[in-house]
């Protein structure tokens, strides 16, 4: 049975977000299901009672509706920083046309998965000497972030007699409004000025390197639909300036940034809206995009509201009437949901106790971790059913920017597991 329908309508109306983060997921009586298993099931077969479960139906699931909203020409790339666990970026193999990577072993997972060489493009600033040979021997796109990096890998091509396909990252005059994070716009470390670029051209047409593409990205973490488009289209208008000067280009990376529902006030991006308004654009800048691959590259939204976080309530407590809810699971595993990583305002992700889900709350509670610091919050002030020792806590919309976002060495507890059902 889906959880769809609100199993608990007082959990739902305390926190609008959850309805959305369940959607996903099935139920058994009051056990949340990943992948068909149960919370003790996925512990047996981990051997772990700390873990992020991901599941493989809800990733699939978000790539269909992707393709079902969206222009049909539009290619998804996965940005394997969002998720590097292998299974995942394995199974996006089979699913998406291309990945982005911003590091060697990145580089490495993504061709491992199967996913073809020459639809990985690698991007990240400071790329070094031992990375960019990586590239070339992989035969992947790299997205150049400067002069400088363009000098090397031409430089770097000469000594090993090759050549490589490129692609410019260009830095914006514009800015991605209602962005949780800005990557582009003024002075940024990523990728070469728009004023820049120019110069660049003719060096890029000669010589070892094939310009192949322009790389737009402008930020993530963006709810807003109408925003999404407003920096696509001055994308395409860049790129109706910049076209008729490089014959040989083969695709036009916008970017991407669609956002996910984290926190109590945040809607789910209208896809719809965003596939609609693609359309009028391709449309209206035909003759720009004309035999190009338009790609968009896409971190959590394609994993994300995939991934659970379980950790197990350990202890439950009172201090001057506050309910505290102590758990094995912490920021160490998970410093996002804990807002340290990067949010100015701490605010709760969607979370529930994965054994009582159909249990009416009681009054708030404050869920914590083990570690020895006041950061080490999981949940504030949350309406949760009566917690006792063995329950499993579980924060869902997790599955991006999770374990390998998290400073697992921090107080020395061990390493989180993780499975994909
Ligand atoms: C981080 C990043 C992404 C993925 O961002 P999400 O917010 O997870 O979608 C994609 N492209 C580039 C260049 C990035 O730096």
């Amino acid at each position: 049975m889906h959880l769809l329908n609100p199993l608990n309508p007082a959990l739902f109306t305390a926190q609008p977000q959850l309805a959305a983060a369940l959607a996903p997921f099935a139920h058994q009586q009051d056990d949340l299901l990943v992948g068909g298993k149960t919370p003790a099931q996925i512990a047996a077969l981990l051997d772990a009672e700390v873990f992020y479960a991901y599941d493989r139906a809800a990733i699939t699931a978000r790539v269909q509706a992707l393709r079902a909203a969206l222009p049909a020409r539009v290619k998804l790339h996965y940005a394997v920083k969002a998720n590097p666990y292998f299974p995942v970026v394995h199974w996006l193999a089979s699913q998406v046309d291309g990945m982005d990577v911003a590091s060697r072993r990145e580089l490495v997972l993504a061709l491992q998965s199967g996913v073809d060489p020459t639809q990985i493009s690698f991007a990240g600033p400071g790329k070094t000497d031992a990375e960019l040979k990586a590239a070339i021997a992989a035969g992947c796109v790299v997205h150049l972030e400067s002069a400088g990096e363009m000098r090397r890998l031409q430089a770097l091509c000469l000594q090993a007699d090759a050549s490589a396909r490129v692609a410019l990252r260009i830095n914006p005059e514009f800015e991605l409004r209602a962005s949780g994070m800005k990557m582009a716009g003024g002075a940024k470390a990523f990728g070469i000025d728009q004023a820049q670029i120019w110069d660049l051209l003719p060096e890029l047409q000669t010589g070892p390197l094939q310009l192949v593409g322009f790389h737009l990205y402008c930020g993530s973490q963006n709810l807003q639909a109408d925003a999404i488009l407003q920096s696509q289209r001055q994308s395409l208008q860049l790129l109706a300036q910049l076209r008729p000067h490089c014959p040989q280009l083969q695709f036009f990376n916008l970017g991407g940034g669609f956002g996910v529902p984290y926190f109590p006030a945040d809607k789910v991006l209208d896809l719809a809206a965003v596939g609609a308004g693609m359309q009028q654009l391709f449309a209206e800048f035909a003759d720009a995009v004309a035999g190009l691959e338009i790609i968009l590259e896409l971190g959590r939204y394609l994993v994300a509201h995939a991934g659970v976080y379980f950790s197990r309530v350990i202890d439950v407590k009172t201090s001057h009437e506050q309910q505290f809810v102590v758990t094995n699971g912490g920021l160490h595993h998970h410093l996002a949901n804990s807002g340290n990583f990067g949010q100015v305002v701490r605010r709760n992700y969607p979370v529930v106790l994965a054994n009582k889900l159909t249990l009416a709350p009681v009054a708030p509670v404050q869920v914590v971790g083990p570690l020895c610091t006041p950061l080490d919050i999981l949940a504030d002030k949350v309406a949760l059913p009566a917690a006792v020792p063995g329950d499993w806590f579980a924060v869902l919309q997790s599955g991006a920017y999770g374990a390998s976002a998290s400073p697992q060495g921090f107080l020395s507890h061990g390493v989180v597991s993780e499975i994909l059902l």
